[in-house]
């Protein structure tokens, strides 16, 4: 008989793992704000010495542009995290929502806040 819920040793596991990954996300966020003032900030410095390091203001943007996009990816998984935290006070937390069977672990770690098991998952493609 196919295992239906979690135990409660289980669940406090997965929500051990999720906070962990959630300072390791916050951490993340600070550090691209850093990135990001400090671009903005030094930015008349730049232009200041735009002639002599022309090939340094293209990189200047590229750091830009990167920091920016990791801060929006750590965002998101932020949110990601703190709705799985949400799905373990509700009970929902590791269940598909299709075939109510329990999602594998492996899947979970990766991918905390899915409600779709594996299997679920690939026949809707
Ligand atoms: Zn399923």
């Amino acid at each position: 008989m196919a295992k239906k819920s979690w135990t409660k040793k289980e669940l406090k596991e997965f929500r051990k793992v999720i906070l962990e990954k959630r300072v390791g996300a916050q951490e993340a966020i600070e550090r691209s704000k850093e990135l990001t003032d400090n671009i903005v900030e030094t930015g008349d410095v730049t232009n200041a010495v735009y002639s002599s390091h022309m090939a340094d203001a293209g990189s200047d943007q590229q750091d830009r542009e990167k920091a920016y996009y990791w801060l929006g990816r750590e965002r998101k998984f932020l949110q990601y995290l703190n709705r799985a935290l949400d799905m373990i006070d509700d009970g929902t937390f590791g269940i598909c929502k299709t075939c109510s069977g329990l999602i594998g672990k492996e899947r979970l770690m990766e991918v905390p806040h899915t409600s779709t098991c594996y299997e679920c998952k690939s026949k809707d493609h």
